[in-house]
Protein backbone atom coordinates (compact mmCIF):
# COMPACT_ATOMS: atom_id res chain seq x y z
CA UNK A 1 0.00 0.00 0.00
CA UNK A 2 1.20 3.35 -0.79
CA UNK A 3 1.35 6.16 1.84
CA UNK A 4 -1.15 9.51 1.43
CA UNK A 5 1.96 11.78 0.80
CA UNK A 6 3.40 10.05 -2.05
CA UNK A 7 0.27 9.31 -3.63
CA UNK A 8 -0.66 12.98 -3.58
CA UNK A 9 3.04 13.67 -4.86
CA UNK A 10 2.30 11.13 -7.90
CA UNK A 11 -1.27 12.53 -9.01
CA UNK A 12 0.61 16.00 -8.54
CA UNK A 13 3.34 14.55 -11.06
CA UNK A 14 0.72 13.45 -13.81
CA UNK A 15 -0.76 16.84 -14.20
CA UNK A 16 0.29 20.32 -15.53
CA UNK A 17 -1.52 23.35 -16.15
CA UNK A 18 -4.26 23.56 -18.96
CA UNK A 19 -4.41 26.52 -21.82
CA UNK A 20 -5.22 29.40 -20.45
CA UNK A 21 -8.65 31.32 -22.03
CA UNK A 22 -9.76 35.17 -22.00
CA UNK A 23 -12.78 35.43 -20.06
CA UNK A 24 -14.19 39.17 -18.71
CA UNK A 25 -13.50 39.84 -15.30
CA UNK A 26 -17.24 39.68 -14.29
CA UNK A 27 -16.89 36.04 -14.89
CA UNK A 28 -13.62 35.62 -12.85
CA UNK A 29 -14.34 34.59 -9.36
CA UNK A 30 -12.33 31.81 -8.71
CA UNK A 31 -10.39 31.30 -12.01
CA UNK A 32 -7.07 31.46 -12.04
CA UNK A 33 -4.67 33.71 -13.51
CA UNK A 34 -2.78 32.65 -16.33
CA UNK A 35 -0.73 35.82 -16.82
CA UNK A 36 0.86 38.73 -14.13
CA UNK A 37 -1.63 41.51 -14.43
CA UNK A 38 -0.21 44.65 -14.59
CA UNK A 39 -1.84 48.24 -14.04
CA UNK A 40 -2.74 49.99 -17.36
CA UNK A 41 -3.07 53.40 -15.39
CA UNK A 42 -1.83 55.01 -12.02
CA UNK A 43 -4.11 55.19 -8.91
CA UNK A 44 -4.89 57.99 -7.78
CA UNK A 45 -3.71 59.39 -11.39
CA UNK A 46 -3.08 62.93 -9.54
CA UNK A 47 -2.40 63.77 -6.15
CA UNK A 48 -6.11 64.07 -4.40
CA UNK A 49 -7.89 64.94 -1.56
CA UNK A 50 -8.85 62.25 1.12
CA UNK A 51 -11.15 64.56 3.15
CA UNK A 52 -13.88 66.99 2.38
CA UNK A 53 -11.94 70.59 3.30
CA UNK A 54 -10.01 73.51 1.82
CA UNK A 55 -6.71 72.58 0.39
CA UNK A 56 -4.20 75.39 1.57
CA UNK A 57 -0.26 76.25 1.83
CA UNK A 58 0.93 74.59 5.53
CA UNK A 59 2.97 78.02 5.83
CA UNK A 60 -0.59 79.93 5.47
CA UNK A 61 -1.95 77.81 8.62
CA UNK A 62 0.92 77.74 10.74
CA UNK A 63 -0.82 80.27 13.25
CA UNK A 64 -4.62 80.43 14.34
CA UNK A 65 -6.79 81.48 13.27
CA UNK A 66 -6.41 81.84 9.52
CA UNK A 67 -8.34 83.80 7.47
CA UNK A 68 -7.82 82.71 3.46
CA UNK A 69 -9.47 83.75 0.29
CA UNK A 70 -10.99 80.76 -1.65
CA UNK A 71 -9.85 80.93 -5.42
CA UNK A 72 -11.95 78.10 -6.42
CA UNK A 73 -13.74 74.99 -5.97
CA UNK A 74 -12.81 71.43 -7.04
CA UNK A 75 -15.24 68.26 -6.68
CA UNK A 76 -13.98 64.83 -7.53
CA UNK A 77 -14.29 64.54 -11.36
CA UNK A 78 -12.85 68.43 -12.24
CA UNK A 79 -9.30 69.06 -13.19
CA UNK A 80 -8.26 71.95 -10.89
CA UNK A 81 -8.55 75.10 -12.29
CA UNK A 82 -5.46 77.18 -11.47
CA UNK A 83 -2.88 77.49 -8.47
CA UNK A 84 -3.16 78.13 -4.80
CA UNK A 85 -0.77 81.45 -3.88
CA UNK A 86 0.26 82.49 -0.54
CA UNK A 87 -2.92 83.35 1.74
CA UNK A 88 -5.28 81.52 -0.67
CA UNK A 89 -7.06 78.15 -0.18
CA UNK A 90 -9.25 75.98 -2.67
CA UNK A 91 -12.61 74.15 -1.27
CA UNK A 92 -11.97 70.85 -2.23
CA UNK A 93 -13.89 67.14 -1.73
CA UNK A 94 -12.90 63.61 -1.07
CA UNK A 95 -11.35 61.92 -4.41
CA UNK A 96 -10.48 65.48 -5.90
CA UNK A 97 -7.12 66.88 -7.41
CA UNK A 98 -5.03 69.10 -4.80
CA UNK A 99 -4.72 72.14 -7.30
CA UNK A 100 -0.37 73.16 -7.54
CA UNK A 101 0.61 75.17 -5.09
CA UNK A 102 -1.38 73.61 -1.92
CA UNK A 103 0.17 71.24 0.02
CA UNK A 104 -2.14 70.16 3.09
CA UNK A 105 -5.72 69.84 3.85
CA UNK A 106 -7.68 71.26 6.44
CA UNK A 107 -10.89 69.36 6.98
CA UNK A 108 -14.19 71.01 6.96
CA UNK A 109 -15.00 70.73 10.37
CA UNK A 110 -12.77 73.30 11.24
CA UNK A 111 -13.48 75.79 9.42
CA UNK A 112 -16.24 78.70 8.63
CA UNK A 113 -16.95 79.42 5.74
CA UNK A 114 -18.16 82.90 4.59
CA UNK A 115 -18.17 85.71 1.77
CA UNK A 116 -15.09 83.32 -0.52
CA UNK A 117 -12.79 83.74 2.67
CA UNK A 118 -12.61 80.43 4.97
CA UNK A 119 -11.31 80.86 8.84
CA UNK A 120 -9.31 77.70 9.87
CA UNK A 121 -10.16 77.97 13.21
CA UNK A 122 -8.62 75.09 14.75
CA UNK A 123 -7.32 71.22 14.22
CA UNK A 124 -4.32 69.27 12.54
CA UNK A 125 -2.53 71.38 9.34
CA UNK A 126 0.79 69.01 8.91
CA UNK A 127 2.37 69.45 5.93
CA UNK A 128 0.77 66.96 3.66
CA UNK A 129 -2.33 66.15 5.70
CA UNK A 130 -5.00 64.02 3.82
CA UNK A 131 -3.49 64.04 0.86
CA UNK A 132 -3.21 61.10 -1.13
CA UNK A 133 -0.18 61.07 -3.55
CA UNK A 134 -0.10 60.16 -7.29
CA UNK A 135 0.73 56.49 -7.21
CA UNK A 136 -0.27 55.59 -3.80
CA UNK A 137 -2.29 52.75 -4.92
CA UNK A 138 -0.17 51.44 -8.05
CA UNK A 139 1.59 53.32 -10.81
CA UNK A 140 1.27 52.19 -14.71
CA UNK A 141 3.29 48.62 -15.29
CA UNK A 142 3.04 47.54 -11.69
CA UNK A 143 2.80 43.63 -11.57
CA UNK A 144 -0.17 43.94 -8.58
CA UNK A 145 -1.60 39.97 -9.22
CA UNK A 146 0.45 37.16 -10.55
CA UNK A 147 0.09 34.57 -12.72
CA UNK A 148 -1.12 31.09 -10.83
CA UNK A 149 -3.50 33.28 -8.50
CA UNK A 150 -6.95 32.19 -7.94
CA UNK A 151 -9.08 35.15 -7.83
CA UNK A 152 -10.70 36.45 -5.22
CA UNK A 153 -13.85 39.39 -5.22
CA UNK A 154 -11.05 41.55 -3.54
CA UNK A 155 -8.39 40.73 -6.92
CA UNK A 156 -11.31 40.89 -9.28
CA UNK A 157 -12.04 44.94 -7.38
CA UNK A 158 -7.95 45.70 -8.07
CA UNK A 159 -8.25 44.21 -11.50
CA UNK A 160 -11.12 46.90 -11.95
CA UNK A 161 -9.50 49.79 -10.84
CA UNK A 162 -6.13 48.63 -12.71
CA UNK A 163 -8.27 49.03 -15.89
CA UNK A 164 -8.07 45.36 -17.12
CA UNK A 165 -11.79 44.07 -18.30
CA UNK A 166 -10.20 40.85 -19.60
CA UNK A 167 -8.23 38.48 -18.07
CA UNK A 168 -6.37 35.77 -19.27
CA UNK A 169 -7.31 32.06 -17.23
CA UNK A 170 -6.19 28.69 -17.15
CA UNK A 171 -9.47 26.52 -18.33
CA UNK A 172 -11.09 25.02 -15.94
CA UNK A 173 -10.31 21.11 -16.13
CA UNK A 174 -13.39 19.24 -17.50
CA UNK A 175 -13.82 16.08 -15.37
CA UNK A 176 -16.67 13.32 -16.12
CA UNK A 177 -18.12 11.66 -13.60
CA UNK A 178 -19.01 8.19 -14.01
CA UNK A 179 -20.94 6.03 -11.27
CA UNK A 180 -21.13 2.11 -11.35
CA UNK A 181 -23.30 -0.53 -9.34
CA UNK A 182 -26.22 -2.51 -10.04
CA UNK A 183 -27.59 -0.96 -6.88
CA UNK A 184 -27.65 2.22 -8.16
CA UNK A 185 -30.55 4.41 -9.09
CA UNK A 186 -30.87 8.31 -9.70
CA UNK A 187 -32.13 10.42 -7.07
CA UNK A 188 -35.63 11.03 -7.91
CA UNK A 189 -36.21 7.97 -9.79
CA UNK A 190 -38.58 4.93 -8.38
CA UNK A 191 -36.23 2.89 -6.57
CA UNK A 192 -36.40 -0.80 -6.58
CA UNK A 193 -36.50 -3.31 -3.24
CA UNK A 194 -33.04 -4.26 -3.76
CA UNK A 195 -31.60 -0.51 -5.11
CA UNK A 196 -30.21 2.69 -3.35
CA UNK A 197 -29.97 6.09 -4.50
CA UNK A 198 -26.85 6.85 -6.29
CA UNK A 199 -25.18 9.76 -4.74
CA UNK A 200 -21.97 10.28 -5.61
CA UNK A 201 -22.38 11.27 -8.80
CA UNK A 202 -24.24 14.41 -7.77
CA UNK A 203 -21.97 14.86 -4.89
CA UNK A 204 -18.86 14.68 -7.16
CA UNK A 205 -20.55 17.11 -9.03
CA UNK A 206 -20.54 19.64 -6.52
CA UNK A 207 -16.55 18.85 -5.39
CA UNK A 208 -15.56 19.14 -8.76
CA UNK A 209 -17.35 22.60 -9.11
CA UNK A 210 -16.00 23.56 -5.82
CA UNK A 211 -12.29 22.85 -6.74
CA UNK A 212 -13.01 24.84 -9.71
CA UNK A 213 -13.32 22.19 -12.35
CA UNK A 214 -16.28 21.99 -14.81
CA UNK A 215 -18.01 18.33 -14.12
CA UNK A 216 -20.00 16.44 -16.97
CA UNK A 217 -21.91 13.59 -15.01
CA UNK A 218 -21.62 10.37 -17.21
CA UNK A 219 -24.46 8.37 -15.38
CA UNK A 220 -24.34 4.99 -13.69
CA UNK A 221 -23.16 2.07 -15.23
CA UNK A 222 -24.22 -1.26 -14.47
CA UNK A 223 -21.58 -3.65 -13.02
CA UNK A 224 -20.81 -5.62 -16.61
CA UNK A 225 -17.72 -5.36 -18.66
CA UNK A 226 -19.79 -4.19 -21.70
CA UNK A 227 -21.60 -0.92 -19.89
CA UNK A 228 -18.38 0.02 -18.26
CA UNK A 229 -16.56 0.10 -21.50
CA UNK A 230 -19.63 2.15 -23.08
CA UNK A 231 -19.32 4.78 -20.64
CA UNK A 232 -15.51 5.39 -20.69
CA UNK A 233 -15.36 5.42 -24.55
CA UNK A 234 -18.04 8.56 -23.93
CA UNK A 235 -15.11 9.85 -21.16
CA UNK A 236 -12.46 10.06 -23.70
CA UNK A 237 -12.33 13.68 -24.55
CA UNK A 238 -12.20 14.80 -21.05
CA UNK A 239 -8.99 16.12 -18.79
CA UNK A 240 -9.92 13.51 -16.62
CA UNK A 241 -12.55 10.46 -15.51
CA UNK A 242 -13.62 9.64 -11.98
CA UNK A 243 -15.39 6.43 -11.42
CA UNK A 244 -16.54 5.52 -8.07
CA UNK A 245 -17.79 2.53 -6.73
CA UNK A 246 -15.99 -1.28 -8.55
CA UNK A 247 -12.94 -0.60 -7.16
CA UNK A 248 -12.09 -2.72 -4.82
CA UNK A 249 -11.87 -7.10 -5.07
CA UNK A 250 -15.25 -8.30 -5.69
CA UNK A 251 -16.03 -10.07 -7.93
CA UNK A 252 -18.26 -7.23 -9.07
CA UNK A 253 -15.71 -4.78 -8.96
CA UNK A 254 -15.12 -4.33 -12.78
CA UNK A 255 -13.66 -0.64 -13.10
CA UNK A 256 -9.72 -1.47 -13.38
CA UNK A 257 -10.19 -4.97 -15.92
CA UNK A 258 -12.55 -2.35 -18.10
CA UNK A 259 -10.14 0.27 -17.54
CA UNK A 260 -7.04 -1.71 -18.39
CA UNK A 261 -8.61 -3.59 -21.93
CA UNK A 262 -8.94 -0.20 -22.74
CA UNK A 263 -5.51 0.47 -22.64
CA UNK A 264 -4.93 2.29 -19.33
CA UNK A 265 -1.48 2.21 -17.22
CA UNK A 266 -2.32 1.94 -13.56
CA UNK A 267 -0.24 4.37 -12.17
CA UNK A 268 -1.09 2.98 -8.18
CA UNK A 269 -4.34 1.33 -6.53
CA UNK A 270 -4.46 0.58 -2.93
CA UNK A 271 -3.32 3.82 -0.20
CA UNK A 272 -2.61 2.72 3.22
CA UNK A 273 -5.54 5.61 4.85
CA UNK A 274 -9.09 5.05 6.06
CA UNK A 275 -11.80 5.32 4.27
CA UNK A 276 -10.44 5.40 0.91
CA UNK A 277 -8.12 2.27 0.79
CA UNK A 278 -9.15 0.94 -2.58
CA UNK A 279 -8.39 4.23 -4.88
CA UNK A 280 -6.89 3.49 -8.01
CA UNK A 281 -5.04 5.88 -10.47
CA UNK A 282 -3.75 5.34 -13.81
CA UNK A 283 -3.23 6.89 -17.20
CA UNK A 284 -5.00 6.19 -20.54
CA UNK A 285 -3.67 8.09 -23.34
CA UNK A 286 -4.32 11.62 -22.51
CA UNK A 287 -7.30 10.95 -19.78
CA UNK A 288 -6.25 11.10 -16.65
CA UNK A 289 -8.25 8.08 -14.42
CA UNK A 290 -8.97 8.40 -10.70
CA UNK A 291 -11.02 5.39 -9.58
CA UNK A 292 -12.40 6.33 -6.20
CA UNK A 293 -14.54 3.82 -3.63
CA UNK A 294 -17.94 3.45 -4.01
CA UNK A 295 -18.94 4.18 -0.12
CA UNK A 296 -20.10 7.97 0.16
CA UNK A 297 -17.52 9.14 2.84
CA UNK A 298 -14.52 7.31 0.80
CA UNK A 299 -15.76 9.03 -2.22
CA UNK A 300 -15.80 12.24 -0.13
CA UNK A 301 -12.50 12.19 1.49
CA UNK A 302 -10.28 10.72 -1.57
CA UNK A 303 -11.69 13.54 -3.24
CA UNK A 304 -10.74 16.11 -0.93
CA UNK A 305 -7.37 14.37 -0.88
CA UNK A 306 -6.82 12.93 -4.36
CA UNK A 307 -9.25 15.18 -6.43
CA UNK A 308 -8.67 18.44 -4.91
CA UNK A 309 -4.87 18.75 -5.83
CA UNK A 310 -5.11 17.06 -9.60
CA UNK A 311 -8.18 20.35 -10.50
CA UNK A 312 -5.27 22.45 -8.61
CA UNK A 313 -2.75 21.05 -11.26
CA UNK A 314 -4.57 21.86 -13.90
CA UNK A 315 -5.67 24.99 -13.34
CA UNK A 316 -2.27 26.23 -12.95
CA UNK A 317 -1.93 26.38 -8.99
CA UNK A 318 0.66 25.28 -7.58
CA UNK A 319 1.80 23.38 -3.76
CA UNK A 320 -1.53 23.80 -2.66
CA UNK A 321 -1.49 22.49 1.03
CA UNK A 322 -4.63 20.48 1.76
CA UNK A 323 -5.33 23.56 4.79
CA UNK A 324 -4.05 21.60 7.77
CA UNK A 325 -4.72 23.19 10.60
CA UNK A 326 -4.92 22.03 14.43
CA UNK A 327 -6.88 21.32 16.99
CA UNK A 328 -7.19 19.98 20.93
CA UNK A 329 -8.35 16.57 20.72
CA UNK A 330 -11.79 16.37 22.37
CA UNK A 331 -12.45 12.98 23.55
CA UNK A 332 -9.08 10.06 23.53
CA UNK A 333 -8.45 8.19 20.73
CA UNK A 334 -6.71 4.41 20.50
CA UNK A 335 -3.25 3.83 18.38
CA UNK A 336 -3.78 3.55 15.53
CA UNK A 337 -2.73 0.70 13.08
CA UNK A 338 -0.65 1.18 9.55
CA UNK A 339 -3.14 3.27 8.03
CA UNK A 340 -3.85 6.93 7.97
CA UNK A 341 -7.38 8.15 9.40
CA UNK A 342 -9.45 10.60 8.38
CA UNK A 343 -11.77 10.80 10.97
CA UNK A 344 -14.99 12.92 10.94
CA UNK A 345 -15.44 15.37 14.10
CA UNK A 346 -17.07 18.30 15.34
CA UNK A 347 -15.31 21.60 15.57
CA UNK A 348 -16.24 23.48 18.65
CA UNK A 349 -14.27 26.55 20.15
CA UNK A 350 -14.58 26.96 24.07
CA UNK A 351 -14.88 30.32 25.68
CA UNK A 352 -10.81 31.04 25.85
CA UNK A 353 -10.34 30.71 22.13
CA UNK A 354 -9.39 27.45 21.75
CA UNK A 355 -10.66 25.11 18.67
CA UNK A 356 -11.26 21.58 20.07
CA UNK A 357 -12.23 18.75 17.38
CA UNK A 358 -14.41 15.65 19.09
CA UNK A 359 -14.58 12.52 16.79
CA UNK A 360 -17.64 10.92 16.08
CA UNK A 361 -18.86 7.77 16.30
CA UNK A 362 -19.18 5.57 14.34
CA UNK A 363 -16.68 6.50 11.73
CA UNK A 364 -18.71 4.15 9.13
CA UNK A 365 -17.86 4.91 5.61
CA UNK A 366 -21.20 4.70 4.58
CA UNK A 367 -22.36 7.63 6.92
CA UNK A 368 -23.48 10.33 5.10
CA UNK A 369 -25.42 12.19 7.95
CA UNK A 370 -22.27 12.10 9.60
CA UNK A 371 -19.86 13.54 7.17
CA UNK A 372 -22.68 15.89 6.24
CA UNK A 373 -22.73 17.40 10.12
CA UNK A 374 -18.86 17.05 10.47
CA UNK A 375 -16.79 20.31 10.84
CA UNK A 376 -13.52 18.50 10.33
CA UNK A 377 -11.54 15.85 9.66
CA UNK A 378 -9.00 14.51 12.49
CA UNK A 379 -5.98 13.49 10.63
CA UNK A 380 -4.52 10.31 12.58
CA UNK A 381 -0.68 9.32 10.83
CA UNK A 382 -0.10 5.33 10.29
CA UNK A 383 1.11 4.04 13.67
CA UNK A 384 0.29 7.39 15.98
CA UNK A 385 0.13 6.23 19.49
CA UNK A 386 -2.71 6.26 21.97
CA UNK A 387 -3.82 9.77 22.02
CA UNK A 388 -5.50 11.93 25.07
CA UNK A 389 -7.82 14.46 25.43
CA UNK A 390 -6.19 17.54 24.91
CA UNK A 391 -3.85 16.61 23.01
CA UNK A 392 -2.74 18.47 20.10
CA UNK A 393 -4.47 16.92 16.50
CA UNK A 394 -4.12 17.67 12.69
CA UNK A 395 -7.03 18.92 11.13
CA UNK A 396 -8.59 18.92 8.01
CA UNK A 397 -11.58 21.82 8.54
CA UNK A 398 -14.49 21.04 5.79
CA UNK A 399 -16.60 24.11 5.89
CA UNK A 400 -15.51 28.16 6.70
CA UNK A 401 -14.00 29.74 3.75
CA UNK A 402 -14.25 30.61 -0.55
CA UNK A 403 -13.67 26.73 -1.73
CA UNK A 404 -15.95 25.60 1.74
CA UNK A 405 -17.00 22.18 1.04
P1 LIG B 1 -18.22 -0.73 -4.28
O1 LIG B 1 -16.96 0.12 -4.22
O2 LIG B 1 -18.82 -0.76 -5.64
O3 LIG B 1 -17.97 -2.08 -3.72
O4 LIG B 1 -19.26 0.00 -3.35
C1 LIG B 1 -19.06 0.09 -1.95
C2 LIG B 1 -20.35 0.53 -1.28
O5 LIG B 1 -20.67 1.84 -1.72
C3 LIG B 1 -21.54 -0.33 -1.62
O6 LIG B 1 -22.32 -0.45 -0.45
C4 LIG B 1 -22.27 0.46 -2.67
O7 LIG B 1 -23.65 0.20 -2.68
C5 LIG B 1 -21.99 1.88 -2.25
N1 LIG B 1 -22.00 2.79 -3.38
C6 LIG B 1 -21.33 2.65 -4.53
N2 LIG B 1 -21.58 3.68 -5.37
C7 LIG B 1 -22.42 4.49 -4.71
C8 LIG B 1 -23.06 5.73 -5.04
N3 LIG B 1 -22.87 6.33 -6.21
N4 LIG B 1 -23.87 6.29 -4.11
C9 LIG B 1 -24.07 5.69 -2.92
N5 LIG B 1 -23.51 4.54 -2.56
C10 LIG B 1 -22.70 3.93 -3.44
MG1 LIG C 1 -20.19 -1.80 -6.61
Amino acid sequence: MLSVEEAIQRIERAFSPLGAELISLDQALGRVLAEPLDARLTQPPADVSAMDGYAVRAADVETLPAKLKIVQRIAAGQPPSGSIGAGEAARIFTGAQVPPGADTIVIQENCDEADDHVTVREGDRRLGQHIRKAGLDFATGDIALHSGRRLTARDISLAAAMNRPWLKVTRRPRIALLSTGDELVNPGDPVGPAQIIGSNGIGLAALVRAFGGEPVNLGIARDTLEDLDRAIEAALGFDMLVTSGGASVGEHDLVQTALTKRGMQLGFWKIAMRPGKPLMFGTLDKLRVLGMPGNPVSTIVTALLFLRPSIDRMSGLSGVDPAREVALLGKAMPANDMRQDYVRARLVTDSEGRRMATPFSPQDSSMLSLIARADCLIVRKPHAPEAKAGDMVDIIPLSGGCWSV
